[in-house]
C-alpha cells in the first residue's frame, strides 16, 4: 500500500497524545499517556523535559501499533503542542538544562510588572500582538538564563531555546534541527507579527542572543524525518503548530470571520482575521492562525479562564455532581436557572473586564434553588463568558460571525451548545472529529507533504456531527445578556471593595 496515513503528535499540558488519520481525516487509532505536573512553589508549574519526550514517543508507537500501519505507510507526521512552555537545552547533547517552565507558571509575574513600569507594554503589543504577561515565553527564558547562570553559554551559541515543538523536533528528528514554526514563535513575545521574524528590539530588551533562537519555519513545512529508530523507518515531519492554531485549522476555519471555541478547563476562542494582523481589540490578542507557503494568516484570540473548571468545582468541591456529564442531565430537569446567576471568577475576570480582584459570585438564590439550577447556571456562565469574547470579535469583524465551531471536552454537552446558540445568536456546529487539535496537525502535515492540495482542500474534509440553531428571539437574548451583565456588575462591585481593602 502506498504511504497515505497521517500521524499527529499532540503534546498537551497534561498528556501526550498521538493519532493516525486517513488522508480523508478519519481517525484510525490513537493513544495517550499522562505525565506529572510539578508545583514546586505556589503559582509555579513545571514539566520534566524528558517526560515530554518519553510520553510523546510512547504515544506515537502505541497509536501506530493500534492502527496496524508500518512507517512506510505514513506519508507525513504533524506536531501540535502546548504553547509558550519554555525549554533550554545543550546544543551538543540535547539535554535540557532546567525544567520546562509551563505556560501557566506565574513565576515571572514580577518581571512582567517591571516591564510594564518601564513602559514596554505598547511596544510589545504593537510588535507581537500580545499583552505582556508571564504566560509568554520571553520572561520565562530570561528567568531560566539568570537562575541557572546560562547567559555566557547562550551567547557562545552552545545552547538552544525552544517551545515544546522545538524541543521535540530537536530530540526526535534525524540531524537535530533547531526549528520552530511561526505559530509557536508568535507566542514567545519575541516574534514580530509584521516582519514575521524575531524582533531585534525585543531581543535587546530581554538581552537574548539570536544564537539561542530556533529557525522559524512555516506551519506546514518539512522539518526533517523522525529518526528511523523510533518507528522502524523514517517518517517526514511536515507540520509544527501551536495546539490552538492546529485546532483552528482542524475546524476548517479558513475564511476571515470563521471562529472556533474549545471548551476545556478554560475556553480558547480563535477567529480567522485574514491576511493582515487584526487591529488592536482591547482584551483580545492578535496572533497568527498559521503560515503556509510563506503567507501568514492572522487570528484574534480570547480566553475564558474558568469554563469546565466551574463544572469540576461543582463536582469536586460542592459534590453536587458525580461526573461532568451529569451537569447536562441535571440542568435539563429545569426550564431555566430560576433567577440564579453564577459568575465563576475564581481567579479574576478576563476579557472584556480584566479585573484581577473579582471572585466567584453566586446570586439570585431562593429557598427553592437546587443543584439543577446551579448546574444550569454553571453551563450558562460558560456560554455567557464565551459570548463576551465572541461579541468582541464580532465588533472587530463588523458583523456577527453567524457560525461558531465547537470542540473540547465540554462540547459533548448538547444543552450547553444550545445555550451558546441561544445566547450568542449563532449556529453552533459540532464536528464528528472532536480531537480537532490532532486532526489539524495531521491535515497541516498533509498540506506540508503535498498530499493535500492546500488549506481549502483540508477544510473541505471537515464533517459536521450536529448543528445547534438559536431558538430564542432577539428580545429574550437581550434580556438574558442583561441578567448576566448585572451579575458581572455585582462581582465587579465586590471586586472594587476588595481592591480598596487591599490598597488601604
Ligand atoms: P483540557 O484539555 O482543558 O484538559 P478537555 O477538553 O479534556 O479539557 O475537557 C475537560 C473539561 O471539560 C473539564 O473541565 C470538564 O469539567 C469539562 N467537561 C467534560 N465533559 C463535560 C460535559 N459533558 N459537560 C460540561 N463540561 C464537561
Amino acid at each position: 500500500m502506498a504511504a497515505q496515513f497521517l500521524l499527529a503528535l499532540d503534546q498537551g499540558t497534561t498528556s501526550s497524545r498521538a493519532a493516525v488519520f486517513t488522508p480523508e481525516g478519519r481517525l484510525t487509532a490513537s493513544a495517550a499517556f499522562e505525565f506529572a505536573q510539578r508545583y514546586p512553589r505556589p503559582g509555579w508549574v513545571e514539566h520534566e523535559p524528558e517526560d515530554l519526550v518519553d510520553t510523546t514517543m510512547r504515544a506515537m508507537r502505541e497509536a501506530v501499533r493500534r492502527a496496524g500501519v508500518r512507517p512506510g505507510q505514513i506519508a507525513a507526521a504533524g506536531v501540535a503542542n502546548q504553547r509558550e512552555t519554555t525549554l533550554v537545552w545543550d546544543r551538543e547533547t540535547g539535554k535540557a538544562l532546567a525544567p520546562a517552565v509551563v505556560w501557566q507558571c506565574r513565576r515571572t509575574a514580577p518581571m512582567v510588572e517591571r516591564l510594564k513600569a518601564e513602559g514596554l507594554a505598547p511596544l510589545i503589543r504593537a510588535k507581537t500582538g500580545l499583552v505582556p504577561d508571564a504566560y509568554f515565553s520571553a520572561t520565562k527564558l530570561r528567568w531560566l538564563l539568570d537562575e541557572y547562570g546560562l547567559q555566557e553559554r547562550a551567547e557562545k551559541g552552545e545552547l538552544c531555546f525552544g517551545t515544546v515543538d522545538s524541543f521535540l523536533a530537536f530530540r526526535l528528528l534525524s540531524g537535530q534541527p533547531h526549528v520552530t514554526d511561526a505559530t509557536n514563535a508568535c507566542r514567545t513575545m519575541l516574534f514580530n507579527l509584521h516582519t514575521q521574524d524575531w524582533d531585534d528590539d525585543l531581543l535587546r530588551a530581554f538581552n537574548l542572543p539570536r544564537a539561542l533562537l530556533p529557525r522559524v519555519l512555516d506551519t506546514a513545512q518539512a522539518a526533517g524525518d523522525l529518526h528511523p529508530s523510533l518507528l522502524g523507518g523514517p517518517v517526514p515531519v511536515c507540520a509544527l503548530a501551536g495546539d490552538q492554531h492546529a485546532a483552528l485549522f482542524g475546524q476548517g476555519c479558513l475564511n476571515p470571520g470563521d471562529v472556533k471555541n474549545t471548551y476545556g478547563t478554560g475556553c480558547f476562542m480563535l477567529m480567522n482575521a485574514g491576511e493582515r494582523p487584526a487591529g488592536d481589540v482591547p482584551g483580545l490578542l492578535s496572533t497568527l492562525a498559521w503560515r503556509i507557503g510563506g503567507k501568514p494568516v492572522f487570528a484574534l484570540e480570547g480566553s475564558v479562564f474558568v469554563a469546565g473548571a466551574a463544572i469540576q468545582w461543582l463536582r469536586d468541591e460542592l459534590g453536587v455532581l458525580k461526573t461532568a456529564a451529569e451537569s447536562e442531565e441535571l440542568a435539563r430537569q429545569v426550564e431555566d436557572t430560576g433567577g440564579v446567576h453564577f459568575v465563576p471568577a475564581f481567579t479574576g475576570l478576563g476579557a472584556p473586564h480584566w479585573n484581577m480582584y473579582a471572585r466567584g459570585t453566586l446570586l439570585g438564590l431562593t429557598r427553592g434553588s437546587n443543584r439543577c439550577h446551579l448546574a444550569r447556571a454553571a453551563l450558562e456562565s460558560i456560554a455567557f463568558q464565551s459570548d463576551d469574547l465572541l461579541r468582541l470579535m464580532a465588533g472587530a469583524l463588523g458583523r456577527n460571525p453567524g457560525v461558531l465551531r465547537a470542540d473540547g471536552g465540554g462540547s459533548a454537552n448538547s444543552l450547553m451548545m444550545q445555550l451558546q446558540a441561544d445566547i450568542s445568536g449563532v449556529r453552533v456546529q459540532r464536528p464528528q472529529e472532536r480531537e480537532t487539535t490532532a486532526l489539524g496537525a495531521a491535515l497541516l502535515a498533509g498540506v506540508g507533504k503535498g498530499l493535500i492540495d492546500g488549506p481549502r482542500e483540508a477544510a473541505a474534509l471537515w464533517r459536521p456531527e450536529r448543528d445547534f440553531e438559536p431558538a430564542i428571539g432577539e428580545a429574550e437574548r437581550k434580556a438574558r445578556r442583561a441578567g448576566w451583565a448585572a451579575a458581572v456588575e455585582t462581582a465587579l462591585t465586590d471586586a472594587g471593595r476588595r481592591e480598596g481593602a487591599a490598597c488601604s
